[in-house]
């Protein structure tokens, strides 16, 4: 990354024709980069130009998720780094940066904000349509200077079913709607699904996504609920695997949520 230089313009301006949308959440763990990376895939299914930074620095997953070996950098020309593509994404990661064995968690907020705000100068993505940004969970300190860096982005926020986690969902949307931004929808994630016999299995209850969609639109313009994906282990496998679901099982009811959000972006 780049030492003392001057910076460079960000290409993600106001101006810019690229939509970015970043995928914000309230907690870990309901599936926030599962979603964005198979999302990423879909759009670019779509026959969109994407790109995907990965800015869960403390938790980065898209590499893996995309199947992108570990060990691969950016390519430089310069002081420019050109993207690894995957399944027609692409894709920047922190991860892409560390040496063998180092923990970002040892990194200081500047330090972050710089690496950050530099995947959005320095890596030469070309003409995009579509920039999706893995937010970190929460409402931290990354998350505000992303949205400060981005204040014309685009917000969704990913949520499960269950009411607790729609609380801290509500957070991080009027805290992306503090900075600027407009929260395009709500991603409701592991959500009921079938067994063969009929049995409904609503494993983390229901309504935290409308529950999410309604106290945004209390609170300011109105959001709805876009998409509502199940609980598969179709999708969970394809992530272990580097295999997003979205390409190898599109059948699979998770499969067609995310690309039927894709369709509706
Ligand atoms: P986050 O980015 O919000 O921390 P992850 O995308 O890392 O969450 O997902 C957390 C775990 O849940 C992962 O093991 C992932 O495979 C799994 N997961 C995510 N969405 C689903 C789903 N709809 N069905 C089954 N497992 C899921």
């Amino acid at each position: 990354l780049r030492d003392g230089r001057p910076a460079r313009q960000m290409p993600f301006g106001p101006d810019s024709l690229t939509r970015v949308i970043l995928v914000s959440s309230g907690k870990g763990g309901v599936g926030k980069s599962t979603v964005t990376a198979n999302l990423a895939v879909a759009l670019a299914e779509q026959g969109l130009a994407v790109g995907l930074v990965d800015a869960d620095v403390h938790g980065f997953s898209i590499p893996g998720l995309l199947g992108i070996p570990a060990g691969t950098q950016p390519t430089r020309i310069d002081d420019l780094m050109l993207p690894p593509v995957a399944h027609g994404v692409k894709t920047i990661s922190i991860g892409m940066f560390l040496r063998d064995g180092e923990a970002v968690v040892a990194w200081r907020g500047p330090m972050l904000h710089r690496t950050v705000s530099q995947f959005l100068t320095d890596v030469f993505f070309g003409d995009l349509d579509v920039l999706l940004i893995d937010m970190p969970p929460g409402t931290g300190d990354i998350a505000i200077s992303i949205g400060q860096l981005l204040p014309h982005a685009e917000v969704l926020v990913v949520t499960t079913p269950q009411t607790a986690a729609s609380e801290v969902a509500i957070r991080s949307g009027l805290v992306a709607r503090q900075t600027g931004q407009r929260v395009i929808g709500v991603v409701e994630n592991m959500g009921a699904f079938s067994l063969p016999d009929g049995t409904v299995v609503d494993l983390f209850g229901n309504g935290g996504g409308t529950a999410v969609a309604e106290a945004l639109s209390e609170a300011g313009d109105p959001v709805s609920l876009l998409a509502a994906i199940p609980l598969s282990p179709s999708l969970r496998a394809g992530g272990d695997a580097g295999h997003p679901v979205v390409l190898s099982e599109p059948e699979d009811p998770a499969a067609r949520a995310i690309h039927d959000l894709a369709a509706s972006l």
